[in-house]
């Protein structure tokens, strides 16, 4: 705990590297990036179009229909938002969040201020994308549980950290991995431990980042077949 401290006074202190070009840090709210690099980094205005169902960037103006990119249409949730795009201090937030279970201040405030203009209002229920066991023992927490505790106690919707499972370690998801190998590595992977506090729910599904979609999709198959009534998937990036 006193290193915790320490750290973060020591960071108050002095000027850390940006993670993305190494210039300091000066604002302490940025995190592990720089207020330049924060600058570079896409967020999602609601000025730009986003495929209606995973959330994917498509353009930067903004369009009068649902479009859809069409690579999600067999994935299992309803809808999907994200932060950001994958990239920049959006990038370097995420990989840090990977090591440490800090958010930075300004990372935080996107996040929340994101859902609560997301069409995700009425969801009933947060639940975290787990990890394995074993890599929950290696890494100490779950990155997708440190992201939906800060929702569940902005919101004061429940959270659910433990009707989701996963049962099978998975390889971590390699550079080479095409979209199909991805998504067999992941099927049949998660399980529901309590239905019963599923059916009928509205469940908002947190991860960190939005990659193929086959990880969160396979969370939402197992969740819908418990009964939940919707799966929304909420992230802080989704690639390109
Ligand atoms: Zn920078
Ligand atoms: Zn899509």
């Amino acid at each position: 705990m006193f290193g915790v401290i320490f750290d973060s006074l020591l960071t108050l202190a002095y000027p850390q590297a940006c993670q993305v070009c190494e210039n300091s840090v000066e604002n302490f709210s940025d995190g592990v990036a720089c207020r330049l690099c924060w600058e570079k980094t896409q967020i999602f205005s609601g000025a730009e179009t986003l495929c209606a169902k995973c959330g994917a960037f498509l353009q930067d103006k903004s369009s009068n229909y649902q479009t859809f990119c069409h690579r999600c249409d067999e994935h299992f949730y309803d809808y999907a938002s994200a932060v950001g795009t994958y990239g920049y201090a959006l990038a370097a937030s995420v990989l840090h969040l990977k090591r440490e279970p800090l958010i930075a201040g300004r990372l935080r405030q996107l996040f929340v201020s994101r859902l609560q203009s997301s069409k995700f209002q009425d969801a009933t229920l947060i639940v975290p994308v787990p990890l394995s066991r074993k890599r929950f023992l290696e890494r100490g927490f779950n990155q997708a549980a440190v992201l939906s505790k800060i929702l569940a106690k902005q919101t004061k919707i429940s959270l659910d950290e433990k009707s989701l499972v996963r049962k099978i370690d998975t390889p971590m998801h390699r550079a080479g991995m095409d979209g199909k190998a991805r998504a067999v590595s992941v099927e049949n992977a998660f399980e529901t431990k309590r239905p019963k506090f599923i059916e009928n729910q509205k469940i908002l599904l947190v991860d960190d980042v939005f990659t193929s979609g086959a990880t969160v999709s396979n969370c939402a198959k197992v969740l819908k077949k418990c009964g939940a009534d919707k799966v929304y998937v909420f992230t802080l990036a989704k690639t390109l």
